[in-house]
């Protein structure tokens, strides 16, 4: 059978936020990252931490990358972008759910705003993609995304909307790993 098909990679847009209890605040609250790292000689250890920043009080939480780590064993390349600060490697960091999963930490899912990207890695500002039979959405970042957000922004339509196709069966969407399969019934 022939499809007219589509594919696209899902990517977070922004750094996720992370909710915690602050001690600042003394209750959870949702912190943001800073864009700064901190590194800590100890002994002949270090450790790496990405630093987030509560939005309200900007106490901060230290998020380990590397604990008690040998210098040895550490990248030359890596350890002197942590030094510098490096943006871009602090936002890679925060744009990675499967980090936070490692490290424990929660991400607040209802902040997390997506981005999608064609095969060529051009972010997608098209039309609709209503009229294709079958569209593969590749979400690599692991974040769990509700089946209705996932179809409204793939679809770009309202939230609302993709509910109604999900509920009268209108698609039918399937899993695999880390790839939604959605197909127009
Ligand atoms: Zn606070």
């Amino acid at each position: 059978m022939n499809y007219t098909e589509k594919e696209y990679w899902i990517k977070a847009e922004k750094s996720f936020e992370i909710l915690h209890a602050c001690s600042g605040c003394k209750r959870k609250q949702s912190f943001v990252n800073t864009g700064c790292f901190r590194v800590n000689a100890n002994g002949n250890k270090l450790d790496v931490w990405l630093i987030y920043q509560c939005q309200k009080c900007r106490h901060t939480l230290n998020i380990p990358i590397f604990e008690r780590i040998s210098p040895a064993k550490l990248d030359k390349g890596l350890y002197k972008k942590f030094l510098e600060n490096n943006a871009e490697l602090a936002e890679q960091y925060g744009r990675s759910f499967s980090f936070f999963k490692l490290k424990k930490f929660e991400v607040d899912q209802n902040s997390a705003s997506i981005v999608l990207y064609d095969k060529s890695g051009k972010a997608d500002e098209g039309d609709s993609c209503t009229g294709f039979e079958r569209i593969i959405v590749h979400n690599d970042s692991g974040l769990k995304l509700k089946n209705e957000k996932l179809v409204a922004t793939v679809l770009k339509i309202s939230r609302s909307a993709a509910k109604k196709l999900i509920d009268e069966s209108k698609i039918s969407l399937s899993a695999e790993s880390t790839t939604v399969i959605i197909e127009f019934i």
